[in-house]
């Protein structure tokens, strides 16, 4: 993986003063938790930082990307970087016990050592690994500096959170979007509606521009707009969208998050009296916020109940009827 520096991530200007500004008093609480909407930028934020407390030349708050330190993350061989990755979906016992050995150990290189958690509120749901590592965040080796990642800080364990200084991170501008787009040389006629509908996550904008997605995306958005289930015929056509969309194996997640990014664009634009995309009008005009929160609550069930592997079909068939519903 590339080096990452604090000034190559978009946006998230907030968040970049105050870890600077911790850093620069020498303040760097020792464990961190970077918590937002996903795809805005905080597992990237977290490897700059980290690169940022292990460069050993910063300049202009920032890591330097030529000193043996930034060369080595650059490899992705720098042994005070300590990546906690899943095995399988979630973070196994063993990891965190294999953690605090290394952690007893000093740093190789004499500064800093960072730790990396992401996605915490997916990987480490069980209490007893969560558990595991709260001494440590608590009386962390000297010079340990842990940053754990999350989509909101809502789900994750009370204990987890209250022993981390929380780093609010915040969706980014549309405007911020679409240029990275177009920095990015993708989709150009198409980037400022991609970025209107990506509820200001880049990840998500960039998923959106680059697979065949986006000409299913936008027959499935006509075909909802299109349907109503007092007219005749509905049934067989929300049948058949719901096993069209079912059928998307692994691009049925980005499906569903292009759907609930569109609601919450809707709703959003609704309550900002802002213009949005076509189908965003569309879609506020048609229902009033109270049924755009029912549709994505809706959607948030279906996302759940697929990461229980339940029926694809029927989870699709349930969510497509609750979404045409007035
Ligand atoms: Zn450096």
């Amino acid at each position: 993986m590339a080096l990452i520096r604090l000034a190559e991530v978009a946006g998230q200007e907030r968040a970049k003063r105050l870890l600077r500004l911790a850093q620069s008093r020498g303040r760097t609480a020792h464990a961190l938790l970077f918590h937002g909407p996903a795809g805005v930028g905080k597992k990237m934020t977290a490897r700059a930082f980290a690169a940022f407390l292990l460069c050993q030349a910063q300049e202009g708050g920032d890591s330097c990307g030529r000193c043996p330190s930034c060369r080595k993350l650059a490899a992705d061989n720098h042994p005070d970087l300590l990546v906690v990755r899943p095995e399988g979906a979630q973070i196994k016992i063993d990891q965190i016990r294999e953690l605090k050995r290394t952690l007893a150990y000093a740093s190789s290189e004499g500064g800093f050592r960072v730790v990396l958690l992401a996605d915490i509120h997916q990987t480490m749901p069980r209490a007893e690994v969560a558990n595991s590592l709260l001494k440590t965040l608590e009386e962390p080796p000297a010079d340990t500096v842990f940053i754990l990642t999350a989509v909101e800080a809502a789900g994750i364990l009370p204990t987890i959170v209250s022993r981390c200084q929380g780093i609010p991170f915040y969706p980014l501008a549309d405007e911020l979007v679409r240029d990275r787009l177009l920095a990015g040389g993708l989709a150009l006629d198409k980037a400022p509606e991609i970025a209107a509908i990506s509820g200001g996550s880049l990840v998500r904008a960039r998923e959106f521009a680059e697979g065949g997605l986006l000409a299913s995306w936008g027959e499935v958005l006509s075909e909802l707009l299109a349907l109503s289930p007092v007219r005749p015929g509905a049934v067989e056509r929300v049948f058949a969208l719901a096993e069209r969309i079912a059928g998307l194996k692994e691009e049925l997640e980005a499906m569903l998050n292009l759907l609930q990014a569109w609601l919450m664009a809707a709703l959003l634009a609704g309550a900002a009296g802002r213009a949005g995309g076509e189908e965003v009008l569309a879609a506020q005009r048609r229902w009033p916020p109270a049924r755009l929160l029912v549709k994505l609550e809706l959607l948030r069930l279906a996302q759940r109940q697929l990461r229980c592997n339940c029926n694809r079909a029927f989870v699709c068939e349930v969510l497509l009827w609750g979404l045409v519903t007035d």
